[in-house]
């Protein structure tokens, strides 16, 4: 039977898979039957892919063992995967991916959300894993081996029923009792390293704790090319809509202002900016209401159009003249970290519009909801619309 080892690059399944490859006593199966699969994201960080390439991949050659790269094609599924790499002698860990997750946030001018499901993780790693697995397997019993720790029972259980036709699903973490500060303490022991979280570089739940801060924030000051990265999407994102960012809807921006080093990345940051192709976009949202209550947002269409282009300051120039030659007086300008002018803002009661032409990096493309025309009417009319019995 073949024995699939999803490798996330991380802490845990780097673990298993050097002990397996290196302690006999560990592993009940031959090594021939072993593919480990690989899900690329596009946007691991450096050091992660390095230190892979470094450590793992010599153990792979040595044992013959067949590693599977996979990606995204794009951000439909009807293009499928890519196969990015299929040997028994892996050397380069293809962390660029193929779509990247930091492509498809980025043309619609948002950030990975968090609360919920991993949409992001199922989307970018879940789903061209399963399209992998079910190529390799074709519907064939296989044992499915997946990194939870002895911290991580919840997470085992809600994985236990899910996944392909045949999957047996193994956790050899939880069989061998080890929590992830063994698995760091023995991947210490073996490479002398500290073996970094495996992560995409603007990943929001690796800052959703004060231990992750704590551990990502200095990274972005080591690695100013993943900290652009980062801050480019939440800043884009932000333009879009100021109640975004990276840390539960707190920016990453501001986090980094008080990090030793941080201030002087953003001033980098700001260099990079200017550098960049810049756009005003016209950004609109029309809220529903709650069926049940006209003070409560439902859900919004939105509508994102590129109206004019050229660089950074030019499109400031141009914002400002809109906004102090043309603009009536209840439209409200900001000219914080994003110039801003707001045409319509956000009422107290639903359904509502809000409307604002935004400087940003011209990364985004224009995209309107298929319901945008019909709930943009209705948002315009406002709550009088309900009709009050
Ligand atoms: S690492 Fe974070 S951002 Fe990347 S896919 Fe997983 S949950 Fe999403």
């Amino acid at each position: 039977m073949k024995v699939i080892l999803s490798y996330g690059l991380g802490v845990d399944s780097t673990a298993i898979l050097v002990r397996w490859l290196t302690a006999l006593i560990s592993r009940t199966f031959n090594l021939k039957d072993l593919i480990v699969v690989i899900a690329q994201t596009g946007d691991e960080h450096l050091e992660t892919g390095y230190l892979v390439e470094k450590y793992v991949f010599p153990l792979l050659r040595k044992h013959g063992i067949r590693t599977i790269q996979v990606a995204r094609a794009s951000n439909s599924q009807r293009d499928g995967i890519v196969i990015l790499d299929d040997t028994t002698a892996p050397t380069i860990c293809y962390i660029q991916g193929a779509y990247r997750l930091s492509d498809e946030m980025v043309e619609v001018a948002t950030v990975p959300q968090t609360g919920g499901i991993r949409k992001c993780s199922l989307k970018a790693k879940g789903w061209p894993l399963d399209v992998l697995i079910a190529q390799l397997t074709g519907g064939e019993e296989f044992v499915h081996v997946v990194g939870f720790e002895t911290d991580e029972l919840t997470r085992m259980m809600r994985d236990m029923p899910l996944g392909l036709p045949g999957r047996i699903p193994y956790y050899p973490l939880i069989e061998w009792g080890w929590d992830r500060a063994e698995c760091e303490r023995y991947l210490w022991e073996q490479f002398m390293v500290k073996w970094p979280k495996s992560a995409c570089v603007f990943c929001p739940y690796a800052l959703a704790s004060v231990a992750g801060l704590a551990r990502t924030l200095p990274r972005y000051v080591a690695s100013p090319y993943e900290a652009f990265k980062a801050l480019t999407m939440e800043y884009l994102a932000v333009a879009a809509n100021p109640r975004q960012g990276l840390i539960g809807g707190r920016q990453l921006y501001d986090a980094l202002l008080d990090v030793e080093g941080g201030p002087a990345l953003l001033a980098d940051f700001q260099e990079h900016l200017n550098c960049m192709p810049w756009a005003i976009y016209d950004v609109r949202r029309a809220f529903r209401a709650k069926s049940d209550d006209m003070m409560k947002a439902a859900n919004a269409a939105r509508s994102m159009t590129m109206v004019a282009h050229g660089d950074r300051w030019d499109m400031v120039d141009l914002l400002d003249y809109m906004a102090n030659h043309h603009a009536p007086r209840a439209w409200r300008y900001d000219t914080g970290r994003h110039h801003r002018v707001w045409i319509h803002e956000r009422n107290l009661y639903y359904p509502c519009p809000e409307q604002a032409f935004v400087t940003a990096p011209a990364l985004a493309t224009d995209k309107t909801n298929k319901t945008f025309a019909e709930a943009w009417e209705a948002a315009l009319k406002g709550p009088s619309q309900l009709s009050v019995v």
